[in-house]
């Protein structure tokens, strides 16, 4: 897929026309979003004023509640250039993620454009299996910094940036093969102030660990099989990269060969925590029991399903 770099000033034009006077004219925050309601609602988007309400949240990076509460404030060139990009690109169909440029993550919000996925609820959840060892491992040594992480498939860096922010975990090394998604991360990182702790290195799944032993790997790989690639629903395959969410013909392309690295890179007793898809949970689980993991567990998510596949490489010493 050609890259699609994100958004700037330089590649807006107005929305002009009597039917549609530009939003750059509304000297409010109340006032341009409900010009923004109107245009989603001309271009057919269900809910156009929450529509409008939560693009607006996003572009300033607060609570929806943000559009009602600061609806007298005046509304800034740089507010409407951004809101006017981001109303003509939801009116054409894009993800509200991809129209705003903003995802949240756990409460961080995360700039994300059609280089990288757009993180999933689900995902927030693998976070918390990883900050439960975390929070175990630092009780065993007495403190919780000092563990290394790695983030295998970081993509717009949500896992890494969020136990950055999150966990005093001393290290995260997050990989990509997608250089597109490597700059995404790179900018989350410097956002979010955790540059010194997040490294990004870009290649195959572990690969750039080299020989470098690490605490946790976390990953959340591309887990649909190609044929359900096809059916996925239209905002998802149209927008969204393939090579972050198709895993090979059985979905289990990229799993496979990270539980395997996995157990090469992995400190005894070290962490390896999967997102995986639900149906094919079972067989994942196996995969680490067969490549020599203990107490290998799955784990539902906040819908319910059978979503996280949690294992231990064994503390015996042996390679
Ligand atoms: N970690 C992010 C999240 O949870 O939102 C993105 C996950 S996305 C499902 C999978 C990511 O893995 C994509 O960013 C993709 O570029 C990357 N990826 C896919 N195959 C890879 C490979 N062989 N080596 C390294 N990265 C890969
Ligand atoms: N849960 C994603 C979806 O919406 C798949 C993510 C993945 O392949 N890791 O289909």
């Amino acid at each position: 897929m050609a890259e699609v770099r994100p958004l700037t000033p330089s590649d807006l034009s107005p929305l002009t026309g009597p039917a549609h006077p530009p939003l750059l004219t509304s000297h409010t925050v109340g006032s341009a979003l409900a010009r923004a309601a109107d245009l989603l609602e001309a271009a057919g988007v269900p809910d156009a004023r929450r529509e409008a309400d939560e693009l607006y949240a996003a572009i300033v990076g607060r609570a929806t509640s943000a559009a009602w509460l600061e609806r007298e404030q005046p509304s800034t060139e740089a507010l409407r250039v951004r809101l006017d990009a981001a109303v003509r690109h939801r009116a054409q169909g894009w993800p509200q993620a991809y129209a705003a440029g903003r995802a949240n993550f756990r409460g961080h919000w995360l700039t994300v454009d059609r280089r990288v996925l757009i993180p999933r609820p689900e995902t927030e959840g693998l976070v918390e299996v990883v900050l439960e060892w975390l929070r175990a491992a630092g009780g065993r040594r007495g403190a919780e910094g000092g563990s290394v992480v790695a983030d295998i498939g970081t993509g717009s860096g949500a896992i890494a940036v969020a136990l950055a922010l999150e966990s005093p975990a001393g290290r995260i090394i997050a990989t990509d093969r997608s250089a597109g998604a490597l700059a995404v991360a790179r900018a989350n990182v410097a956002e979010h102030g955790v540059a010194s702790r997040v490294e990004l290195c870009r290649g195959h799944l572990l690969a750039p660990l080299g020989n470098g032993r690490v605490d946790v790997v976390v990953s959340n790989p591309p887990y649909v099989a190609t044929g359900e690639w096809e059916r996925l629903e239209p905002g998802v395959r149209t927008f969204e990269p393939r090579e972050a969410l198709d895993g090979g013909p059985d979905g289990l392309g990229a799993i496979r060969e990270i539980v395997v690295s996995s157990r090469a890179v992995l400190n005894d007793g070290g962490l390896l925590a999967l997102e995986v898809d639900a149906p094919r949970a079972g067989r994942v689980a196996e995969l680490a029991a067969e490549a020599g993991f203990n107490s290998c567990t799955i784990l539902h998510d906040l819908f319910g399903r059978p979503r996280y596949v949690r294992a231990w490489r064994p503390s015996d010493g042996s390679d």
